[in-house]
């Protein structure tokens, strides 16, 4: 379990005075206790559905306009803000944020998910994230939130972390492990926690074409996965080819810059609940419906 110097709040890692810390990174500090997630936004990245060819959910992704630094990506100061506690208050922001997106694209008339990456750190706050998501006043609710839960983040207390999971699963929010293989202990999340869905890592798919071994780990997850009834999103794929072996595979969806980068609202407003190729990478007919 965490310690309660970690629950308080202060930094759970002791620092190595050898190190000398990044300048940037007490500015970043210093400005998210005063200013908390004034300057952050969101864009989305589009995930595509291989069995139908539309998009019909996308992954939130934060990024801090910092006045002074420009536009800082999230991994520099999401692991900053882990190591000080300070994450929950952002995964609130975004949970929040995602939340009014779903709506908004509802009523734009597509049925829309969105997925929000959470940290380990959220877990172990208890069952305050399902309160706070059940109490958004937002009409629509939970349905249409998936929670990502990145896989290398450690879990200290994984009979805890458990009972969060279930609770979130019993409460209709969905939840997805995130960057799946690259941890320690991808077999045992599957045994323990009742996710719906397994984002595979950019770095098995990126050279899976190639890599014999990438190849074989990903087409039994798949069947893994399925068997298990849970969901299988491949992550990062860049190419075309790679799309279409993946939508042969049986993966159900894809992300990467291939369908598309992570973009702003108004983009994602144009793309969501479109089919997003026309004569779909000369893929088989039967597996594009409709
Ligand atoms: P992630 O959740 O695994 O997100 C995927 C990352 O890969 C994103 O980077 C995305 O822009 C990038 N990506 C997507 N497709 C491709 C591709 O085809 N090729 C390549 N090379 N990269 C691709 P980003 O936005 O910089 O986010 C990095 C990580 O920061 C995320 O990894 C996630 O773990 C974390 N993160 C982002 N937003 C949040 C947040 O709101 N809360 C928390 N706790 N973590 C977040
Ligand atoms: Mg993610
Ligand atoms: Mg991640
Ligand atoms: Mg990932």
């Amino acid at each position: 379990a965490f310690s309660s110097a970690a629950r308080a709040g202060k930094p759970s890692r002791i620092y190595n005075p050898e190190l000398e810390p990044d300048p940037n990174d007490l500015i970043l500090l210093r400005d998210f206790r005063r200013h908390g997630t004034r300057d952050m936004f969101l864009l989305y990245q589009p995930k595509l559905d291989l069995a139908s060819g539309y998009i019909q959910e996308a992954e939130a992704l934060v990024r801090w306009s910092h006045p002074q630094l420009g536009v800082v990506s999230p991994g520099h100061f999401i692991p900053l803000l882990e190591e000080t506690g300070l994450i929950t208050q952002v995964t609130y922001w975004v949970i929040e944020e995602a939340m009014r997106e779903i709506e908004r694209c509802r009523t734009h008339g597509a049925a829309c998910c969105i997925s929000v990456n959470i940290s380990p750190r959220d877990l172990m706050e208890g069952y305050t994230l399902v309160d706070f998501i059940h109490g958004q006043t937002l009409p629509g609710r939970p349905n249409g939130l998936c929670l990502e839960i990145t896989e290398t983040g450690v879990i200290n207390d994984q009979d805890h972390a458990q009972e969060v999971i279930a609770a979130l699963h019993a409460a209709n929010i969905r939840c997805a492990v995130d960057d799946f293989g690259t941890g320690y202990a991808s077999l045992s999340y599957l045994s323990k926690f009742s996710v719906d869905e397994v984002k595979l890592d950019r770095s098995f798919i990126s050279n899976m074409l190639e890599n014999e071994r990438h190849h074989a780990i990903i087409a039994s997850t798949i069947t893994l996965a399925h068997k298990l009834g849970l969901k299988v999103t491949a992550e990062g794929v860049e190419d075309v080819a790679t799309l279409q072996a993946l939508a042969e595979m049986g993966c159900d969806t894809a992300q990467g810059y291939v369908i598309s980068r992570p973009i702003t609202e108004p983009e994602l407003h144009r793309l969501m609940g479109r089919r997003h190729f026309d004569k779909p990478l000369g893929l088989p007919d039967s597996q594009w419906s409709g």
